[in-house]
């Protein structure tokens, strides 16, 4: 499922072949996905020029001229892919179609933008731009963990009586937008904090510490999926899925990988999803 440096990463391989340009052809190919798709989608995006390209949380917002945004959402399983871009970042050739691409677009520098979702737990609206964070779905989402408005005295306000596990809280998108199992558990590896232990116990000054970490884990692995892009020209096309090493996640049995730590990674069941942690170096 993708997290927030996915949906970063997707971002950042549409932006070049979208923003600025204009939507020459939409093909709505079934009438929805998680919801329905909004009424005659396919006709308002064609002819409309994206201005700008921008993300939300897990959201992906392109602000039109005709005045909707077009929300992207990639759910579970969705795939964007862009083939066919004179500007020769994607070097291949149109693909046949698939059987789940449900959304494609033509762009008028040549470029094909396609939505592909086996699962179809991926979603796309189109809202008015002008109060667009007020859709429900952004309207509750707490401060981008990159933003201004995201730093450790805010964390530790939000945190600091919580009874739930930090594992939990740090989930919570009412608390900080677009985190994920993944980078929560590398978070929390960083940080040397136990995802079992209550946040009311954790002591302020750590909980302050978690916010610079919690954007150093992001960013690294926005690197990642940055390189990622640069091997564009050999690969498929398809964006935001990227080879990423965890420090913890995934590494259920092996050997922690701290200096001096001899302990291996277990792993923990919490709210029905596995946290990965060294019982040694987090407390
Ligand atoms: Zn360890």
């Amino acid at each position: 499922m993708p997290e927030l440096p996915e949906v970063e990463t997707v971002l950042r391989g549409l932006a070049p072949s979208m923003e600025g340009a204009v939507i020459t052809r939409a093909a709505v190919n079934r009438p929805d996905l998680r919801w329905p798709f909004p009424e005659g989608m396919a006709g308002r995006l064609t002819g409309k020029r994206v201005l700008q390209m921008r993300r939300r949380s897990k959201y992906i917002l392109a602000d039109l001229d005709s005045g909707e945004t077009l929300l992207i959402h990639l759910g579970m399983s969705g795939r964007m892919t862009v083939s066919g871009d004179p500007l020769g970042r994607f070097v291949h050739s149109h693909p046949a179609a698939e059987k789940h691409d449900h959304v494609v677009l033509d762009i008028d520098n040549g470029a094909r933008v396609t939505f592909n979702d086996p699962r179809r737990f991926g979603a796309m609206d189109l809202l008015p731009t002008v109060g667009a964070e007020a859709h429900p779905l952004l309207a509750q989402i707490g401060p981008e963990p990159l933003g201004n408005s995201f730093d450790g005295p805010y964390l530790a306000d939000r945190l600091k009586t919580r009874r739930s596990p930090i594992k939990t809280a740090l989930l919570d998108q009412h608390v900080v937008a677009g985190l994920g199992n993944i980078y929560v558990c590398e978070t929390l590896y960083r940080a040397r904090i136990s995802p079992a232990r209550r946040c009311d116990r954790i002591a302020t000054s750590r909980l302050i510490a978690l916010a610079p970490i919690i954007r150093q884990v992001l960013l690294d692995a926005i690197e990642a999926g940055g390189s990622s892009l640069k091997d564009f020209r050999q690969a498929s096309g398809e964006l935001g899925y990227f080879q990423h090493s965890f420090d913890v996640y995934g590494r259920e049995g092996e050997p922690c990988r701290s200096e001096g730590c001899d302990a291996t990674i277990r792993r923990l069941v919490q709210s029905g999803r596995s946290s990965f942690y060294c019982p040694q170096c987090q407390r």
